[in-house]
């Protein structure tokens, strides 16, 4: 579809990361899932190509290029069928890396940036812990100052790229007496730190080749140029990178959806019951019509909230709109989908099987639809 938001350098993106997809990621992706990871190898493929510097400064080796970029990527990758590849390099380079971009010192991006444009090093945003996912505020982990370290102590849950990542970007209380979102502090971890532990590589319902963490943290002590951002403003980092991270969540809600939608139709055509084929079946056609209405109002909505984000404007109840609605929009035609294709819907590692699975997710990550809906209730007048 023509639009107005995509322009030439995008649409060349698209076609670099749709053919990547097809060579590259759909012909091994049920392997992956069987091991559980993303070979290193395939993303250093994607550094080599730029895609995990699409959005930085040229001055840093990236492409300094818009919103929409990162849109096209998650949007081609979501095409692949395989939501847990999404995941994987969403998470390393649209959630995690922008936080050393956009608040770390020279020096700091100097050390870490190239090796994460390269894809020698992956990324992960470590801030939901046990007791803490929905209220960031209550998060426990805690960094006291000692001489030139900090040290941190605590835990982390469901941390993507967990489990084979390099870097870290963990939030911890700094603060111990601030109360809620503030004195919370952002600090850059790297995998081999004395006291830094990698627990259980936990087990999941879908995205199965994306790896997902507990991460333990004991006298953790972290060289004290390894604070990232202003001491005691964590939180509004973590929040301002949570519209970069939910724009890309419904950037892959829609085209995961849009695609499990065509593998829908495609099928419907072939299937043949009642003496015609089922795609003929006014119940199932207008089901699926409302379908592709509903999807293309909530790729609207996205495209929308990221000009209005690009634009300078303050799109907080706009991206939370987004994440709500592209992922509850999932939802469902992700059920119609898999009931429309009866039983071979209900079987293991078929596509629109383990699609169903994976796209439950944007539903609960990232911020939950609930916590969502109440950013836009909160800006009510
Ligand atoms: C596969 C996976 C990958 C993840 N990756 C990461 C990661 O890389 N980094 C990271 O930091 N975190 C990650 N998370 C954590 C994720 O962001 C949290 O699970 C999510 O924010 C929900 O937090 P919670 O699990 O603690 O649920 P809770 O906060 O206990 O909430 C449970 C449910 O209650 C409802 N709810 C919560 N608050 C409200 C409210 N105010 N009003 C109404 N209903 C409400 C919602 O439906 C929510 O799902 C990941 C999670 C999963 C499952």
């Amino acid at each position: 579809m023509q639009s107005i938001y995509f322009k030439e350098e995008h649409n060349l993106l698209r076609d670099m990361v749709r053919r990547f997809v097809e060579t590259e990621i759909k012909p091994h992706g049920d392997a992956w899932e069987r091991d559980g990871m993303v070979p290193r190898e395939t993303l250093r493929k994607m550094g080599e190509l730029g895609l995990f510097g699409l959005r930085f400064p040229e001055k840093y080796g990236g492409s300094d290029m818009d919103v929409f970029a990162m849109i096209v990527l998650a949007e081609e990758l979501g095409r692949s069928t395989f939501g847990g590849v999404s995941v994987t390099v969403m998470v390393h380079t649209a959630m995690s890396s922008p936080h050393l971009v956009y608040a770390g010192s020279e020096a700091q991006i100097r050390k870490y940036l190239p090796d994460i444009l390269s894809g020698e090093s992956i990324c992960a945003i470590a801030v939901s812990e046990p007791a803490a996912g929905s209220d960031v505020g209550g998060i426990r982990t805690r960094a006291v100052r000692d001489g030139d370290d900090w040290v941190l102590n605590g835990s982390k849950m469901f941390i993507s790229n967990g489990y084979y990542g390099d870097l870290y970007f963990v939030a911890a209380k700094t603060d111990l007496e601030a109360k809620g979102s503030r004195g919370i502090s952002m600090f850059i971890v790297e995998r081999d730190t004395p006291g830094f532990k990698i627990g259980r590589k936990l087990e999941k319902f879908g995205i199965h080749c994306s790896d997902t963490a507990e991460l333990f943290f004991e006298d953790c002590r972290v060289p004290a140029e390894n604070l990232l951002g202003e001491e005691n403003k964590g939180f509004y980092a973590v929040m301002r990178n949570f519209q970069n991270e939910r724009l890309s969540i419904g950037a892959m809600a829609t085209s995961e959806s849009a695609t499990a939608l065509d593998l829908t139709l495609e099928h419907l055509r072939n299937r043949q019951a009642f003496g015609g084929t089922m795609i003929e079946k006014q119940g199932i056609r207008q089901r699926l019509a409302t379908s592709q209405c509903k999807l293309l109002a909530a790729q609207q909505l996205l495209y929308h909230a990221a000009w209005l984000d690009s634009a300078g404007k303050d799109a907080v109840a706009e991206i939370s709109m987004v994440k709500a609605h592209c992922a509850e929009t999932a939802q469902e035609v992700m059920y119609n989908c898999q009931q429309f294709h009866g039983g071979m819907g209900y079987i293991r590692d078929s596509p629109i099987e383990r699609m169903v699975r994976d796209a439950r997710l944007h539903a609960i990550g990232g911020g939950a639809t609930e916590v969502m809906l109440e950013e836009v209730a909160k800006r009510w007048q």
